[in-house]
């Protein structure tokens, strides 16, 4: 596919990698950009909560490889802070700019970091996104601290929580809302996930925040003042709150971009302020906001790999492709976790739900399926080391299967009992979610006619 159109990809991760790759794999030809604020070629951060963490795999090692030659101009270690779409640049942060033809933004997130500066510039304080976040806590638990505290149970906090625990570490966590995991699969199956933790030695302490950090005097970290009046002696604390969409550098470019992402429509094509769809600038990855039909077309961010490497490639596509021809972004979302021994998969969106439903196996043996269901019909399943069943769930989630789930299968659990799947409000938790959806139901809208004033 000959063609002069310059392409520009902001973000040099996941989602700006596979993209890449698509275009010259569907056989663009032209010239290809890719801006990235690290120093690094793309690397995969699944591994940094777990086996880098663990010691087990080098860093080097998470770099991810391309499919193809992709002969593209890197722009490494410069960041991207403005998008002028008068005049169809990208603005660099060395002062240099970048034109474009179609431009793709996949700049992700970023953990949140503690609030207080004074307190998270002490030594012994991290948080985990990024390589060398992950090297330098990796280096600090093979040197063998006291006590570790985790502040936040999502799945980044309890990820770290677990390697804690296998390195043979005492470890505390801290958790605003009631279980561990709760804001993403409810209260249900979190509270299988607090029995997990504990089962592990660790001390899990729910309904409780950290109210201050306090050091030692010489910058290096020392206690931490919970919310219950009492204290921990700690030498390590990783803040696990959570993330920030990387969106302020769009402030001013007239798109839809905000602290929740940039929306778009299902074919990754930006949204301008005014709700109408851009023809030159796509989006893709964690700081995407997309309707699926599936989900009664509402906005959704979701921080899973899956979904960036299908955005990507929906992107890619779309960038090179016009009319008729253009695919929308329509996988069910999908994401894994591994901790304390239990590999965790889920398909759909278990909080899209009001009821949940433990359809086969044992919560005892930590080998089970859980169902979510909303207002009649299947949007989720949640697998805890039964994960192979999660593809026969994803079919029925696809064919809007009603819920209760009614099928015969191997290990249907008896009695079966639906109950409510106890999703907190977001705001009582310690953790963002990984997964938000925002707009409102259709049965929720009312529009009230007011008569004009006589
Ligand atoms: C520790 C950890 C563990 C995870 N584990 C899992 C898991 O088990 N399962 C799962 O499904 N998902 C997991 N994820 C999520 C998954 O890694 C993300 O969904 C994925 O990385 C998203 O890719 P992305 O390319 O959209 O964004 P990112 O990977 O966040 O990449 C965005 C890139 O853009 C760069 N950038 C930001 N602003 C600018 C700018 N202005 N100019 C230039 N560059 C910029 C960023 O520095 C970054 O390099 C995990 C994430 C982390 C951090």
């Amino acid at each position: 596919m000959s063609s002069d159109m310059r392409v520009v990809i902001v973000g040099a991760s996941l989602a700006g990698l596979r993209a890449a790759d698509e275009l010259r794999r569907l056989g663009f030809d032209g010239p290809l950009t890719i801006v990235g604020d690290e120093p690094y070629e793309p690397y995969d951060r699944p591994p940094l909560s777990k086996a880098v963490l663990l010691g087990i795999m080098p860093p080097e090692h998470a770099t991810l490889p391309a499919r193809t030659d992709l002969d593209a101009k890197w722009r490494l270690g410069v960041p991207a802070t403005a998008l002028d779409l008068e005049d169809n640049r990208v603005v660099l942060g060395d002062g240099d700019s970048v034109p474009f033809d179609k431009v793709l933004l996949t700049t992700g997130v970023r953990a949140r970091p503690w609030p207080k500066p004074e307190e998270s510039d002490l030594d012994g304080v991290f948080t985990v996104r990024t390589l060398d976040d992950s090297r330098r806590l990796d280096e600090r638990l093979s040197a063998g601290p006291g006590h570790v505290l985790v502040i936040g149970a999502g799945f980044t906090g309890s990820e770290i929580a677990s390697v804690c625990r296998e390195r043979g570490l005492s470890v505390t966590v801290t958790e605003r809302g009631p279980a561990p995991l709760v804001g993403a699969l409810g209260g249900v199956v979190a509270a299988v996930a607090a029995d997990m933790q504990r089962d592990h030695g660790v001390d899990l302490r729910c309904g409780i925040t950290v109210a201050r950090l306090e050091g030692d005097g010489q910058g290096r970290l020392r206690r931490a003042h919970l919310s219950d009046g009492t204290a921990l002696d700690v030498d390590v604390a990783v803040v696990a709150q959570g993330s920030i969409r990387n969106t302020e550098w769009l402030a001013g470019s007239g798109l839809a971009a905000g602290p929740r992402g940039v929306a778009c429509d299902a074919g990754c094509r930006a949204f301008d302020l005014n709700g109408l769809v851009t023809d030159n600038v796509f989006v893709a990855g964690d700081i995407a906001r997309q309707p699926h039909p599936l989900y009664d077309y509402q906005l959704i961010a979701l921080e899973h790999w899956g979904n960036a490497i299908g955005q990507a490639e929906v992107a890619a596509h779309n960038m090179i492709h016009e009319g008729l021809h253009r695919r929308p972004h329509l996988d069910i979302p999908a994401f894994w976790s591994s901790q304390f021994e239990v590999n965790i998969k889920s398909v759909g969106i278990p909080t899209y739900s009001d009821q949940v439903v433990v359809s086969q196996g044992s919560v005892e043996e930590r080998r089970f399926v859980a169902a979510y269901g909303f207002r009649g019909r299947l949007t989720a399943a949640v697998a805890f080391n039964h994960g192979r069943w999660l593809d026969f769930y994803r079919g029925l989630i696809e064919s809007a299967a009603a819920f209760p789930p009614d099928f015969a299968v191997m290990d249907r659990t008896d009695p079966w009992e639906v109950r409510s799947s106890e999703l907190p409000d977001p705001a009582i938790l310690s953790h963002g979610p990984t997964v938000s959806v925002t707009g409102h139901l259709p049965t929720e809208r009312h529009v009230e006619f007011v008569s004009a004033p006589k």
